[in-house]
């Protein structure tokens, strides 16, 4: 954007509070620095959501900010990384201050109340879309794997399924929620928050772990097969949110919360020798959390009721 891209930049998106001391060099200068202690991991997700395609133009620019930075987040918990850093790039049909408020506040606040700071970015004129860096620590060798998980090992589920893919059915009016529904459900779609308290339990613990952005059963796959495995879930186990329970059946039953995306809920496996450490760590954590299946020899993955 021409002039004015300096002023937007001060008005909108230096005003986080997070000033990291790991941070020399943040917004402002040409290109960001940031100091890593010996005995760290950095881990780096990148997120790109286009308009019409990742969000709508009806979205609240205050949740799309909100959610860019919830899912670049959660990927980090993920792997057992604790936020650090993000980078913004954005484009925008126009530089229009009301949604730029907005947009900024959501991400902002989530930044602050996560000790992440924004350290940089870029700002163009163009179709719009957002792609936010997300960049976390974690000590060497306790990383979490994305797809470690061994026979033996049991299946956890963070967070609830199934209120992303009812709030939109929910929009698109195939599906009539009542208002307290509608509104937990809503709060899901469009401000849904990261795991970070998950992160320090499941480093150095958790033999695998991804988000369930694509659903259950395809993080799962992933998870297992790197080691020739394959998973058998019990559905009766599977932790649905409370909104779906009134709507099961007309919210078309198994499909919603298996195959919907829970971009801020995460799938894991444990060695069943860490079930009490794991389950001690996430209850003192404060995470909802289920077991809901088992890692085994056979490959692919598979659901019983
Ligand atoms: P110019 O485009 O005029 O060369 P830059 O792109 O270098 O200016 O931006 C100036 C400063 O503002 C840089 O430090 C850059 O990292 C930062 N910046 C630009 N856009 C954003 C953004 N959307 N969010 C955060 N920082 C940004
Ligand atoms: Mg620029």
């Amino acid at each position: 954007m021409p002039v004015s891209e300096f002023q937007l930049i001060e008005r909108f998106f230096q005003r986080g509070r997070v000033r990291r001391d790991d941070v020399m060099v943040g917004i402002g200068d040409d290109a960001a620095e940031v100091r890593v202690a010996s005995g760290q991991s950095v881990v780096v997700d990148v997120s790109l959501l286009l308009e019409g395609r990742d969000f709508q133009p009806g979205e609240p620019p205050a949740s799309l900010g909100h959610r860019a930075l919830a899912l670049g987040l959660t990927r980090l918990s993920a792997r057992g990384a604790e936020p650090a850093w993000v980078t913004l790039a954005l484009t925008l049909p126009a530089a229009d201050e009301s949604w730029l408020e907005a947009f900024s506040s959501g991400l902002l606040d989530l930044a602050d109340r996560s000790g992440v700071q924004l350290i940089g970015g870029d700002t163009t004129r163009g179709p719009g879309a957002v792609a936010l860096h997300c960049h976390g620590l974690v000590p060497v060798n306790r990383e979490v794997s994305p797809d470690g998980a061994a026979p033996g090992d049991l299946v956890y589920v963070i967070g609830r399924l199934g209120a992303s893919g009812l709030a939109i059915l929910a929009l698109a009016e195939e599906v009539r929620l009542a208002r307290t529904a509608r509104e937990a459900v809503m709060a899901q779609l469009y401000l849904p928050e990261p795991p970070l308290a998950a992160a320090p339990v499941l480093r150095g613990l958790a033999s695998a772990c991804l988000p369930l952005a694509e659903g259950l059963p395809a993080a799962l796959e992933i998870m297992t097969s790197r080691l020739g495995a394959g998973a058998t879930v019990h559905t009766e186990q599977l932790p649905l949110s409370a909104a779906l329970h009134e709507v099961f059946d007309r919210a078309g039953g198994w499909s919603l919360p298996l195959y919907s995306a829970e971009p801020c809920a995460l799938a894991l496996t444990v060695p069943a020798a860490a079930q009490a450490v794991l389950e001690q760590g996430l209850t003192a954590a404060g995470c909802e959390f289920a077991w809901v299946g088992m890692v085994e020899a056979t490959p692919g993955v598979r659901f019983e009721d």
